[in-house]
């Protein structure tokens, strides 16, 4: 399976920066989890085949990109662009979004070919089928209702938490999982930040070495994204300072196979 964290915006040198603002993960060039990044950062093969855009939830920061991804592509499109999410979401972006005041209603459109959108409900906890994967969603813990998600080919599977706070249902669902390969976790604030993290449902590194005592799968690489870009360093430090086994930050833009 291949699985790349989108990067979000450049260095001083046209490069992509190591900071990430938004969040996108593409799974076999196929699938988007989450579109921050979508419509800036994914390549033009990527854009060509990516049709699936699955949302752990409505942030901004995960769904920024979605309206100028699908805008793009609007007159090329065969078929729509499939939005899967909770139907709470759904609401949510057809109400703030794609309202004709933040951007066009595109579900309401259509191209020559037929409608450019299209909403998939899920319910939080339940496995659909995506291309030749399999989703399965699982509720974390975050200001708003998440989802983290196992993706899985049948031979290979990932798990991405998404923002959260502490949380039980992934971490068992994690351990469970048996083909299980690697796992991203947020670790958006350092330690010192404990307090906003709380309020934002959010992980610190002290948080997170907790939150993997829950994690019964000692050799599974644990990668971190979501690092908020202005305490980078700090949050890396830290968790560099807990020595914790198999975990390391995601390289950004990298396509990773697993
Ligand atoms: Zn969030």
């Amino acid at each position: 399976m291949k699985v790349q964290l989108l990067p979000s915006t450049f260095d001083e040198n046209g490069k992509a920066s190591e900071r990430q603002h938004l969040m996108s993960v593409i799974i076999d060039d196929c699938v988007a989890i989450d579109a921050g990044s979508l419509a800036f950062a994914s390549t033009n093969e990527q854009r060509a085949s990516i049709r699936d855009v699955v949302l752990t939830h409505t942030h901004l920061d995960h769904i920024a990109g979605l309206p100028l991804f699908i805008d793009d592509l609007f007159a090329t499109l065969t078929e729509p662009v499939r939005v899967h999410g909770t139907q709470e979401m759904i609401d949510i972006l057809e109400r703030d979004i794609f309202n004709w005041s933040i951007y066009p209603r595109f579900s309401e459109l259509k191209n020559s070919h037929g409608p450019v959108v299209e909403y998939h409900a899920f319910e939080r906890g339940q496995s659909f089928e995506l291309k030749h994967l399999n989703v399965k969603s699982v509720a974390v813990n975050h200001q708003v209702a998440a989802n983290g998600f196992i993706v899985s080919d049948g031979k290979t599977s990932i798990g991405i938490t998404g923002d959260t706070a502490e949380t039980d249902d992934i971490w068992k669902a994690f351990n469970e999982e048996k083909q299980l390969k690697a796992v991203m976790v947020e670790c958006a604030f350092p330690d010192e930040l404990g307090e906003l993290a709380s309020v934002s449902n959010h992980l610190t590194p002290q948080r997170l070495a907790s939150e993997l005592e829950k994690f019964t799968r000692a050799n599974c690489p644990v990668y971190v994204i979501n690092i908020k870009p202005m305490y980078r360093r700090q949050v890396i430090s830290e968790l560099e300072n807990l020595m914790l086994p198999y975990v390391s930050v995601i390289e950004i833009g990298k396509a990773y196979e697993w």
